[in-house]
């Protein structure tokens, strides 16, 4: 390990006017990416701002037909809390262990952008938005490639905001080690339509329109009958082939489904 300053704010203005925008400090929520980055000397920051404690993104919500969830709220608050889209819990429920889901935040997993990343589903599937310091992000504008976001330097996710779906389901295969999807189907039916969001198979987490033509016609796993999701773009490692992924998009895609309609 490398020497760094650690320090922990009292109050959200005062984390983000001590991070000032600088690549050299970097905010640190349950460190369950950070740290293991800090001690393979991936990230090598000068400052940590531990702002895993601050109240003000600590708030589980509702705010008019909306959810909003603090970034800084752990998968284990949220998978308890979450009553008003228990797909939602349900995903928060299913990440990692019980140490991460006790650590791990929201807020941080969407800002790493893991390409395996269950709140990505579930953000893309929910359309959910991004609040930040700055401004909000609709959530199909955040994720821009493989750990690669829209956040600025120094931008700090305060929390996100969900809108309420008619009714939601979730289904992922678990690589056995780590929890990570391999691969995530986050399905929603709300007032704009359906929406199906993959994790786990791409660069980054991704829509899948065909899917949801056909559920916008027929909102049941039989009218995913036959359609097909193309490999050649899919991740493949020695986790998954691209065609294993791509099989298991139709597979949790009718799942997540039935999950739904529950
Ligand atoms: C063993 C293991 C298993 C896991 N399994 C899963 C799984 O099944 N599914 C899954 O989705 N994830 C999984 N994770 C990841 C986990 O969900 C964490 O949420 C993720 O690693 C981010 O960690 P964190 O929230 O502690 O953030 P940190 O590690 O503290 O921070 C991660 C990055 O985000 C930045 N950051 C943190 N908070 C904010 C904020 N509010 N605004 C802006 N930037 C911020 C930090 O500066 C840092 O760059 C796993 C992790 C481990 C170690």
């Amino acid at each position: 390990m490398f020497p760094f300053d650690y320090r922990r704010p009292a109050a959200l203005a005062e984390a983000i006017a001590a991070h000032g925008g600088g690549g050299d400090v970097r905010y640190l929520a349950g460190g369950q990416s950070l740290v293991p980055a800090l001690k393979l000397g991936l990230a090598q920051p000068s400052v940590l701002l531990d702002i895993a404690r601050l109240p003000e993104l600590r708030r589980i919500r509702a705010e008019g037909p909306t959810l909003v969830v603090g970034a800084a709220v752990t998968h284990a608050a949220m998978a308890e809390a979450v009553v008003a889209i228990p797909a939602l819990a349900m995903l928060a429920g299913g990440i990692g262990d019980l140490q991460v889901r006790n650590m791990g935040t929201p807020g941080g997993a969407l800002a790493n952008n893991d390409p395996a990343c269950d709140h990505a589903a579930g953000v893309l599937g929910l359309g959910a938005v991004i609040r930040t310091d700055r401004r909000e992000i609709a959530a199909a504008d955040f994720f821009l490639g493989m750990f690669e976001t829209a956040l600025e330097p120094g931008e700090l996710i305060v929390e996100i905001v969900y809108s309420l779906p008619r009714r939601a389901g979730y289904a992922k295969v678990r690589n056995p080690a780590s929890g990570y999807p391999v691969v995530g189907v986050f399905v929603a039916e709300t007032g704009d339509g359906v929406r199906v969001a993959v994790t786990g198979a791409g660069a980054t987490a991704f829509r899948l329109p065909e899917f949801e033509a056909a559920l916008a016609a027929d909102f049941s796993p039989l009218a995913l009958a036959g359609l097909e999701v193309s490999p050649d773009d899919l991740n493949r490692d020695l986790h998954a082939s691209h065609d294993y992924r791509a099989h298991l998009i139709g597979v949790l895609a009718g799942r997540a489904v039935a999950d739904a309609r529950r």
